[in-house]
C-alpha cells in the first residue's frame, strides 16, 4: 500500500503567493476596471536584451538543421558556459575548476534540492525572514518536527531584525547546514565581509556547511560588499554557492542558474571531493541538464555586450528601488533595503500586521505588495516591495500611495 509523505502536511498553506493572488483576484472582481500596481511578486518585467535574444535565436536556428542539431548535453552543463563562469569568478580573484560548477535550470530547484546530499540528521539553520524554499524543502525532507507557535521544531532560526540590520547573527545553538541569502530576499539587506567571515569561521570550527544563495549579487553596487562567499578565506572548505541568471538578466522564464560545490568542501564523514561527487550523482540521476537554448542565452549574458546590457537592466530596476525608497521615506515610512538589492522592506505603520497593511495598500492605493509574515515569523509587521516592475507602474503606485493611502 502506497502512503503519502506526511511531511507535506506540516507545510504551512500553499506556496506563499497563493493567498496574495486570491486577495488580489477578489479585489479585481469587486472593482472591475480598476488599475492595480503589482509590486508583489519578485518577477522581472523588462524584455531580454538584444545580445541575449541574438544568442537564443541562433541556437534555435541551429536546432532546426540536421547538421547543427544537438540533443542532451554534458550532465554538468555546457563546458563553454562553465568556462565562461569560471572566468567570471576569476575576475573576482576566485579560482574554480570546471568540475566545481554545475549548470542548472535556476536557483529555486538547486536551493530546494541541495540538502539531499546531506544526512537527514543535519541540523538546519535558516534566517527569519527569508526566501521560503530553504525551510519548506527541509520540512518536506523530514528534517523538522511540527509547526508550533509560528516555528518548526528542530530548525535553528536566525532572527533578522532592525537591531541587527536584518543580517542574522551566528546560530545560537549548533547548526550543520546554514542557509544564507545575501543580498537578502525579502529584506534587501547585504552581509558584509566581516559578517560572512564570522559565518565561515563558525562553519569551519563546527564542520558545518553554508549554503549561500547569491542570486541577487549583481545588484550590489557598493564595492566593499562581497559578491561571492568565496571572497572569504576558507569558504571553499565549508560553502556551496547557488546563483542564477533570473534576476541578473531577466531569465525568470528562460530558466538558467548554477551551483558551485568546491572540491575542498568537507564534512565529518566526507573527504575532499565527496560532496562534489554526490551532487554530480544527484544531478545526473534526477536532472537532465539545462536547456541548450537557455545555455546560449547564458553565454550571451557573459559576453562583453551581454554583460553591459544586463548592467543596464539592473540599473533600471535599481532606479525603481531608489524612487520607491525616496517616495516612501518622504511620507514618513521606515524603509529598508533597496540599495544593493532589488527589494524594499517596509515597516507597517501603527503596528499593523503584515496582512492588515497588505489589505490597506491594496484597497486604498491599489498597490500589491507581499506580506512580510509570509517569509517567517520575524517578518510580521513588514511588507516587501519588489522593484521588478515597469517604471511607469512604479511612478503611478507611488503617486497613488501618496494620494490615497490613509496613514
Ligand atoms: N533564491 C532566491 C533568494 C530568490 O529570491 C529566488 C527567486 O525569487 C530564487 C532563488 C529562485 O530563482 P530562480 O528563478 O533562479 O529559480
Amino acid at each position: 500500500m502506497a502512503t503519502v509523505n506526511k511531511n507535506y502536511d506540516k507545510l504551512q498553506g500553499a506556496y506563499m503567493f497563493g493567498e496574495v493572488a486570491k486577495r488580489m483576484k477578489d479585489f479585481v472582481e469587486k472593482n472591475p476596471g480598476m488599475e492595480i500596481f503589482r509590486l508583489g511578486i519578485g518577477d522581472t518585467t523588462q524584455p531580454l536584451t538584444p545580445t541575449v535574444i541574438k544568442g537564443l535565436k541562433e541556437k534555435v536556428k541551429k536546432l532546426g538543421s540536421i547538421k547543427t542539431y544537438t540533443g542532451y548535453g554534458h550532465p554538468q552543463g555546457d563546458i563553454r558556459l562553465r568556462t565562461a563562469l569560471a572566468e567570471f569568478y576569476k575576475k573576482r580573484k576566485i579560482d574554480l575548476a570546471l568540475e566545481e560548477i554545475f549548470i542548472s535550470d535556476g536557483a529555486k530547484s538547486d536551493s530546494g534540492n541541495i540538502a539531499s546530499i546531506f544526512g537527514l540528521d543535519s541540523i538546519v539553520a535558516i534566517a527569519d525572514p527569508v526566501y521560503p524554499v530553504y525551510l519548506d524543502s527541509n520540512v518536506i525532507a523530514g528534517r523538522t518536527g511540527e509547526f508550533k507557535n509560528g516555528k518548526y521544531e528542530g530548525i535553528v532560526y536566525m532572527s533578522c531584525n532592525e537591531e541587527n540590520g536584518f543580517v542574522p547573527a551566528l546560530p545560537k545553538s549548533k547548526a550543520d547546514l546554514i542557509y544564507i541569502c545575501s543580498p537578502n530576499n525579502p529584506t534587501g539587506s547585504v552581509a558584509t565581509h566581516k559578517q560572512l567571515k564570522a559565518f565561515v569561521d563558525y562553519a569551519l570550527k563546527n564542520k558545518s556547511v553554508i549554503i549561500f544563495d547569491a542570486c541577487y549579487v549583481q545588484y550590489i553596487s557598493d564595492k566593499s560588499l562581497p559578491k561571492s562567499i568565496y571572497e572569504i578565506e576558507g569558504a571553499k572548505k565549508c560553502a556551496i554557492e547557488i546563483n542564477s541568471f533570473s534576476k541578473w538578466s531577466g531569465f525568470t522564464g528562460v530558466r538558467l542558474g548554477w551551483t558551485v560545490v568546491p572540491m575542498d568542501l568537507v564534512v565529518e564523514d566526507a573527504p575532499e571531493g565527496k560532496l562534489n561527487n554526490l551532487w554530480n550523482r544527484r544531478q545526473s540521476t534526477m536532472f537532465n541538464g539545462a536547456s541548450n537554448i537557455s545555455t546560449e542565452g547564458g553565454l550571451a549574458v557573459l559576453s562583453e555586450s551581454g554583460f553591459k546590457e544586463s548592467k543596464k537592466l539592473i540599473a533600471y530596476y535599481m532606479d525603481n528601488a531608489k524612487k520607491i525608497k525616496q517616495s516612501l521615506a518622504a511620507l514618513g515610512f521606515k524603509v529598508f533595503g533597496g540599495e544593493n538589492a532589488p527589494y524594499i522592506w517596509l515597516k507597517a505603520p501603527k503596528n499593523l500586521t503584515s496582512w492588515k497593511f497588505f489589505d490597506k495598500l491594496l484597497k486604498e492605493a491599489h498597490v500589491v505588495v507581499t506580506p512580510g509574515s509570509l517569509f517567517g515569523r520575524e517578518g510580521e509587521g513588514y511588507v516587501r516591495l519588489s522593484t521588478f516592475a515597469d517604471k511607469r507602474d512604479v511612478k503611478k503606485a507611488m503617486e497613488s500611495i501618496k494620494k490615497n493611502l490613509k496613514i
